[in-house]
């Protein structure tokens, strides 16, 4: 089985059970995990004499893969598009759906090959999609194809929409799905792509979209559909909730309740389920996600640029609900730039007036053993004996690190101005080296992906 050793990392962050974080730090891979964590003056012998490859990580910083808990990857082929750059959540979405009903399965295929590629070369090594929209044909197998191009693992939401604007939803009626048909898929995607297996490469989620967009029943088979399955099989529920003050309201005067109680009397809360943004979870709401282990995917970026408000991450920290981090979809971010949306995670729990409601190191944490969390999975998110060979390094000597990493490397590359990876490693085959994508060409792929959204803009009547 080949062996990969690296040594030599002037920090190495493992996220382990004691945190530890090791100058001089070194760690060994054989096949797809991790075997050996320790100082570079320690290594064993017989590691270092039969390694087949030897990488010197000397002015690196080396960290678990970052996790990603939220996207919607089409929305790269829609980013700062004009009529949408100034708009609240509800009219964004009404702006942006004429044109996304226009998608093809060649335009979900390069959107998610693009979006993968930005989040690799800035640090994550697992991301989860929600794609709730399925027109012209495209499906949920484009993204698993793409995903399968670029290496990352890959958790992909059958997203759904069924509420459509004729029975006081929010989307045009020409971009909702039959329920039955949505169940049928759903159905078929899990047996054919998910894999509950550790170190498993691809998994399903269903992912009804959103309470303006979808039934409470929709809501309630989805979960009765994943569960169905056991819990062995780890099928997860996610969906957007509490994003918006227009959605509580919606809530209320629809079904009563406000979105954390919607989801709760649904059956939509426990370890199994992870819901995007809640920025109006109030306290009790709060209270019930902790006691039931719901996860939370934390989206900065996206709060901040659709004026949603401020996410009570750290209330929901102290409670004890499991938080992962989110870039969101990339017509709301508009970037896919994972550890940039670190930084956000640490900056924007501190706007209210509080320098130590996040540190760098909590917001790590967030954003690697916080995402396995949620997603559900055991064996990512730390640098550790029997876990995925799933890392990441920077290289510290950089202008944007100049004078931070000196005095903490570990918090100069949240602190500091995002770059990107130096080194990425997922599933033990090496994605990213000296800076460089090392599969595929891509200002080819850049290229392609303009031209596509070109096309999609032009097919809407925008152009
Ligand atoms: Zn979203």
């Amino acid at each position: 089985m080949p062996t990969l050793l690296i040594h030599h990392a002037d920090l190495l962050i493992t996220m382990d059970a004691a945190r530890r974080e090791l100058r001089d730090g070194a760690l060994a891979l054989q096949d797809n995990m991790i075997t050996w964590v320790g100082g570079s003056n320690a290594i064993p012998a017989d590691l270092l004499s039969n390694a087949n490859r030897v990488i010197n990580a000397r002015g690196k910083v080396v960290l678990p893969g970052l996790v990603n808990t939220h996207h919607h990857f089409y929305q790269t082929l829609t980013r700062a598009i004009p009529a949408a750059q100034d708009a609240v959540l509800f009219d964004w979405l009404k702006t942006l759906y004429p044109i996304w009903a226009e998608l093809t399965p060649d335009d979900v295929h390069i959107s998610t090959q693009l979006a993968l590629t930005e989040l690799l070369l800035s640090g994550c090594t697992t991301s989860s999609d929600h794609h709730y929209l399925w027109p012209n044909g495209s499906r949920l197998d484009d993204q698993f194809a793409a995903a399968d191009v670029v290496g990352v693992r890959f958790h992909g939401a059958r997203g759904s929409m069924s509420l459509g604007e004729s029975q006081g939803g929010l989307p045009p009626d020409r971009v909702t799905e039959d329920e039955a048909a949505i169940l049928r898929d759903c159905q078929r995607v899990v047996e054919h792509y998910h894999d509950a297996n550790r170190f498993a490469m691809q998994r399903v989620v269903l992912a009804p979209c959103s309470p303006f967009s979808v039934t409470p029943d929709l809501m309630r088979q989805s979960a009765a559909l994943a569960r169905s399955f056991g819990a062995q099989a780890n099928v997860h529920l996610h969906t957007h909730l509490a994003e918006t003050k227009d959605e509580e309201d919606f809530c209320l005067a629809r079904f009563g309740y406000r979105p954390g109680d919607y989801a709760e009397q649904l059956g939509w809360t426990g370890d199994d389920v992870w819901h995007a943004h809640c920025v109006h979870l109030n306290p009790l709401e709060i209270e019930g996600f902790a006691r039931s282990h719901t996860g939370v995917a934390h989206c900065p970026s996206s709060n901040m640029r659709l004026a949603s408000g401020i996410a009570p991450v750290r209330l929901m920290r102290d409670a004890g609900v499991p938080v992962g981090l989110g870039v969101d979809g990339s017509a709301s971010n508009d970037s896919s730039h994972l550890l940039a949306e670190v930084r956000q995670c640490l900056l924007l729990q501190r706007v209210m007036g509080n320098p130590h409601a996040m540190t760098a190191r909590e917001a790590l944490e967030i954003a690697t053993l916080g995402g396995a969390a949620v997603l559900g999975r055991d064996d990512i998110g730390a640098l550790a004996p029997g876990m995925a060979a799933d890392l990441i390094a920077f290289d510290l000597n950089t202008l944007g690190y100049a004078g931070g990493a000196v005095h903490d490397p570990l918090a100069a590359i949240l602190f500091c101005h995002p770059q990107m990876v130096d080194l990425a490693i997922i599933n033990g085959r090496i994605l990213v080296q000296d800076g460089h994508l090392l599969a595929g060409e891509l200002p080819q792929l850049i290229e392609k992906h303009n031209h596509a959204a070109r096309a999609l803009y032009t097919r809407a009547g925008l152009a």
